[in-house]
């Protein structure tokens, strides 16, 4: 049965208090919000490489772990949809420029009717992957010198400094979800600065920056609304799950993040709920091994998978009237 046809149904059925006509016993036949359509978005691709490792970049590792999240989704779910963003290392849609390729994955993910957009990235940090040397003062000597002051030759203390090139490792470790903010003034927005140590999701390859769309475009303002209103929860509770299994698994969790920048964009320019999930730091050395490893790779996919069961579960359990509102 198509969507087209479901959704009418569902606003007659639930303009009505759903008891009043539907005797209790029958209450479990009530159409569920079900996740018939999972488009999987590896990060990045193509010209645009993503974060640098010592040895690998985040369009490779990304695109390996949502084909291999993807296969597993099916394999466990052979009714669910799966539509990929990209399947090789080619630039979305072979689109020319970062907008375009972000709108093509958006575009997909809408005219696909996804019920839930999942992208891979990985988390970058620091000034160079692996780690990078910096000048440190390691010591000072006490030393004295002759000065003149009022034409009158004066000793003076002074200190010399001793300097040494300290190799400063690359820490940032762990996962992240993300999710769109709805409200730029929401406290929990992280604020993003350019120049600090910590640049997250933003493409280091893109040679143009990507501009936002106007927020007080009437479409755009909608769009926004939307998402506020039906998708920002179920987004939120899936990136919850996301980072809990990571939990389990023995990781460092960053946690769930909401962020509003052209990195993270196509979350919000797709009708549904959505998470990107940052599965390390490819800046670390050790994370960098085990995002690239198979054992790596099978784990990540085994933790967001087991969150996805749990997140369908609960889509499905509850009446999609109550899931929605
Ligand atoms: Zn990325």
């Amino acid at each position: 049965m198509t969507k087209q046809f479901f959704y009418p149904l569902f606003l007659i059925l639930f303009a009505l208090p759903v008891q009043s006509f539907i005797p209790n016993n029958k209450i479990s036949q009530i159409p569920k919000s079900t996740v018939r359509t999972v488009i999987i978005d590896p990060g990045h691709g193509g010209t645009f490489s993503g974060a640098a490792g010592l040895s690998s970049f985040e369009k490779t590792v990304s695109l390996d772990v949502a084909l291999k999240f993807g296969a597993a989704l099916q394999a466990a779910f052979p009714e669910i949809k799966v539509v990929y963003t990209r399947t090789t290392d080619a630039n979305a849609g072979n689109r020319q420029t970062l907008r375009e390729d972000l709108n093509y994955r958006a575009d997909l993910a809408n005219s696909s009717r996804g019920d839930l957009f999942i992208s891979f990235h990985c988390n970058s940090a620091g000034k160079r992957p692996g780690g990078w040397y910096e000048k440190v003062v390691v010591g000072k000597t006490r030393k004295t010198r002759i000065v003149i002051k009022r034409k009158k030759k004066v000793k003076q203390a002074y200190y010399e400094y001793k300097y040494e090139n300290v190799w400063r490792e690359n820490v940032a470790s762990g996962t992240e979800s993300y999710i769109w903010a709805v409200g730029k003034n929401d406290a929990k927005v992280n604020s993003v600065s350019k120049n600090n140590e910590y640049y997250g999701e933003i493409d280091s390859t893109a040679t143009e920056a990507v501009e936002l769309p106007d927020p007080n475009d009437p479409a755009e303002k909608a769009r926004m609304l939307i998402y506020a209103q039906q998708y920002f929860k179920k987004s939120l509770t899936l990136a919850d799950l996301v980072e809990k299994e990571f939990t389990k698994r023995g990781r460092i969790s960053r946690g769930v993040k909401q962020r509003n920048d052209e990195g993270i964009w196509v979350l919000q320019a797709t009708g549904m709920p959505s998470v990107l999930v940052e599965i390390g730091f490819i800046s670390n050395k050790e994370e960098e091994q085990y995002i690239n490893s198979d054992k790596g790779q099978d784990e990540i996919v085994e933790d967001v998978l087991n969150a996805f069961k749990a997140y369908k579960q609960k889509q499905e359990t509850k009446p999609a009237a109550v899931t929605t509102n």
